[in-house]
């Protein structure tokens, strides 16, 4: 059983049907997930997790970006870097995914509200009554799960002192003078309190032509609780605590977030967030469970471990965990193997933890030691937001000893 149907869920059920395991995915949406906008920085981990499952790729699976580069307020370019990598989009990866499973394994509106389980084997209970069993559930129900709330309770979700302030417009809509600058390299700004950052994505259906994709962005914003509560808050009074809608977004953030971004930003940024007509905010927050595997229930994904989006990883970690996972439970030595996997996905995904929180370190709540500001300081150059941000080589970034 397989909670959660996006990439961590959809990963691991891929991997264990290819060991021939019967599997069952279960999503809370009652609807197909597709419609969630978001770029995504992609990395050669990813598609070898799935070329492993038996996966096809398409001979297009993004945007292709030749690397980065780097404004100045003034618009004036800091620097470039070279740096291949593919830039996909949230709905492309997930239609892609999800096309490889038969119906019949994906059930939408089921919302797990219970685990309970013995040696032999392990129960889901859901919202609506239903109960299931299984031989194992992996829990691949995001940076919220409601499987690690159950077994692991203990395990805090911290909010990072910051949010963004995202966009995903057609590319048609950026003024094409910023939009010839921009398009084929992630493109970031320098502000104070946090960079922002933007790249191409594949558009509506998938498409990659030219002129028909979107542009995806984000302003990394410091924020303490009360002024993340205001901004998630509508122009009624209603709190939406763990994400507001986009059309609840308050008009006048929107504004005040626009006349900020012409105090700061470069002009080629302004006139990308001028053309986003409803503009959306996202906390960043971030955890780190200590095992992976309890009893008959394991975890992968952000349900695992959610590092901040700076590192860019997330997806190809939660290929990852899936695909060893898959592999673990599919071994003849079931109990080592499973011990294995979860000492090397525990080692990975903290150590991209620890990364991404470095490279976090200068957004948010100002530094008070001294060893913080001089974190904060070395992350905020030039050279390091230009190779480390999501960086095509990731495992060149982390401390995997630690
Ligand atoms: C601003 C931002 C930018 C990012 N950029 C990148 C990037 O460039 N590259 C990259 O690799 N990653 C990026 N990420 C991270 C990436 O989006 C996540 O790591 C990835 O989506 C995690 O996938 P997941 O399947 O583990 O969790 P999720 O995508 O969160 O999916 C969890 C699923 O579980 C379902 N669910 C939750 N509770 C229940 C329940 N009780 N019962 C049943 N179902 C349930 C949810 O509906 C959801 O569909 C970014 C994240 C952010 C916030």
């Amino acid at each position: 059983m397989i909670i959660g149907g996006s990439m961590a869920g959809l990963f691991a059920a891929i991997a264990l049907k290819k060991h021939g395991w019967e599997i069952a995915i279960y999503e809370r949406a009652s609807d197909e997930l597709a419609g969630r906008g978001a770029g995504i920085a992609t990395h050669d981990e990813l598609y070898a997790a799935l070329r492993n499952a038996g996966v096809n790729l398409r001979d297009e699976m993004g945007v292709r970006s030749r690397g980065r580069l780097l404004l100045a307020p003034d618009g004036g370019l800091i620097g470039t870097l070279d740096a291949p990598q593919i830039m996909t989009s949230w709905g492309l990866m997930y239609r892609f995914l999800r096309a490889q499973l038969p119906d019949d394994t994906y059930r939408n509106g089921a919302n797990l509200v219970n685990v309970t389980q013995t040696a032999d084997g392990v129960t889901a209970h859901f919202q609506d009554g239903s109960i299931t069993h299984g031989d194992w559930l992996i829990g691949a129900d995001g940076t919220r799960s409601s499987v690690r709330q159950i077994i692991a309770p203990e395990v805090r979700v911290n909010y990072c002192g910051y949010f963004a302030w995202r966009g995903l417009i057609d590319e048609a809509l950026v003024p094409s003078a910023a939009l010839e600058e921009v398009a084929y390299r992630m493109a970031l700004c320098l502000a104070p309190g946090g960079h922002w950052l933007g790249y191409l994505v594949a558009g509506p259906n998938d498409t990659l032509t030219p002129g028909q994709r979107w542009y995806n962005w984000g302003w990394y914003r410091t924020a303490d609780d009360d002024r993340l509560r205001d901004h998630l808050t509508d122009s009624s009074g209603q709190y939406y605590e763990h994400g507001i809608p986009h059309n609840r977004m308050r008009a006048d953030l929107i504004q005040a977030m626009r006349r900020e971004a012409e105090a700061q930003l470069a002009p080629q940024c302004q006139a990308i967030i001028a053309a986003t007509a409803h503009p959306f905010i996202q906390g960043i927050i971030d955890l780190g469970c200590d095992r992976l595997r309890y009893g008959r229930v394991c975890l992968v994904g952000d349900a695992a471990i959610t590092a901040r989006p700076h590192i860019g990883l997330g997806v190809s970690k939660a290929a990852e965990d899936a695909y060893g996972l898959a592999e673990a439970l599919s071994a003849s030595t079931q109990d080592r193997a499973l011990a294995q996997w979860e000492s090397e996905r525990l080692a990975y995904g903290h150590a991209a933890l620890a990364f991404s929180r470095d490279l976090g370190s200068y957004i948010g709540p100002a530094p008070n030691t001294e060893a913080h500001k001089a974190k904060a300081a070395y992350h905020q150059r030039p050279e390091i937001l230009l190779e480390a941000t999501a960086p095509n080589e990731p495992r060149r970034w982390l401390n995997l000893k630690r």
